[in-house]
């Protein structure tokens, strides 16, 4: 159920939330008491049992958007020295883990694979043995920037044929995809509250093996996820001031997320409205830019007919008067766009966006609403 004036986001996040967990959030909670140290437990016990991860992992929780758990996870599971991380780059996000490396000054080198395809699994492991130096791959699941879906478990057998670690956004996947924790490689996986576990932002988590956490690797104060485990363990506090309402939304999340199925009926979900979504608008000549092989529902790209009537902005602008929103795709080509499927959307949702999309499709630029302030 969802206000009648309220925004439909087709977005990456935020995303549409349940009016449940909205309401999870009205209770306030002292950071030092007994509630607080039961919900941050909780919430950690959860990430962990959704995906059956083992003991030798902790969740440990780092306050703000994905990007922070990313950072923390690079700066804090990488040793003091004697390491080299290679960023796997095809993407948006995979250059954001690139400027991250440079900004902290950690050894690494990039492979620059092709944005619009998944990265190649032997590519990678030839450019590991040219490379003997290389200690950990850092690889984005989902590259949510155009919608490329990389191959985890290949991958995954790369570096477990080179004895090389793993270091894993999984921001976008985490909650819909399967991620194989079993696998010695795996080092750390990056998420975040509000992608596929249909939360609210404010939250991300790195889900680290302990051993990778050295006591000794101080790359940065609030982002340093040994001392969070240390004192979550310890004390059963945060460092600082803990997210405490965005926690009880999360919590509420998971709860939803359990009740409804787990990652597989939310993957089957988003199939479902992306199916939809892709039959709808390419009666309209809107069809996605990836070959379907590389995709995968959470969000797609579509490429906009050559003689449609509006400019992206345009178009935007007549959607979010509708209280539909979409995203640019992050290339900036102009006659592109990204639709989302993750959140509290429905068939109905989808019909209405696409319905939306053909109607602007038909007016002329000249009555083009004016921006707002
Ligand atoms: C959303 C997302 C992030 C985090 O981006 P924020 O802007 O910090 O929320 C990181 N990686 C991927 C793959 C994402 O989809």
């Amino acid at each position: 159920m969802r206000n009648t004036d309220a925004q439909v986001l087709f977005t990456p996040g935020p995303l549409n939330t349940s009016a449940t967990v909205k309401k999870a959030m009205l209770d306030d909670i002292g950071s030092r008491t007994k509630a607080s140290a039961e919900l941050i437990s909780r919430v950690c016990s959860k990430l962990l049992k959704a995906y059956d991860v083992g003991e030798a992992f902790a969740a440990i929780p780092v306050q703000g958007s994905g990007t922070f758990a990313v950072e923390a996870m690079l700066t804090s599971c990488l040793p003091a020295a004697d390491y080299c991380v290679a960023v796997l780059v095809n993407g948006e996000y995979s250059k954001r883990m690139l400027e991250i490396c440079e900004i902290h000054g950690l050894n690494h080198v990039a492979l620059q694979c092709n944005t619009e395809e998944a990265i190649d699994p032997e590519r990678v492991d030839v450019f590991v043995q040219q490379n003997p130096q290389i200690t950990h791959l850092a690889l984005v699941h989902f590259e949510t920037g155009l919608g490329v879906l990389n191959d985890l478990a290949q991958l995954l057998k790369v570096c477990e044929q080179r004895s090389v670690s793993l270091l894993l956004d999984a921001i976008s996947t985490f909650g819909a995809l399967p991620i194989p924790f079993d696998s010695p490689a795996i080092t750390a996986v990056a998420l975040s509250a509000n992608k596929c576990l249909h939360s609210v932002p404010g939250i991300a988590f790195v889900i680290a093996r302990t051993t990778a956490l050295h006591a000794t690797v101080r790359r940065s104060l609030s982002l340093d996820l040994h001392a969070q485990w240390r004192k979550l363990e310890n004390a059963h506090q945060w460092r600082f001031t803990p997210p405490t309402h965005v926690l009880l939304a999360l919590d509420q999340a998971l709860n939803e997320w359990a009740q409804e199925g787990k990652a597989e009926r939310r993957l089957e979900k988003y199939r479902r409205l992306n199916q939809r979504l892709v039959r709808q608008l390419a009666e309209q000549g809107i069809v996605p830019l990836l070959d379907a092989r590389f995709r995968a529902p959470m969000i797609t790209t579509f490429l906009l007919p050559d003689n449609f009537a509006l400019t992206f902005d345009q178009l935007y602008r007549h959607l979010e008067c509708d209280r539909l929103i979409i995203y640019p795709a992050t290339y900036s080509m102009a006659s592109s766009l990204r639709i989302g499927c993750i959140g509290e959307l429905d068939s109905g949702d989808i019909d209405r966006l696409a319905s939306a999309l053909r109607h602007a499709a038909t007016i002329s630029t000249a009555s083009e609403p004016a921006t707002h302030a």
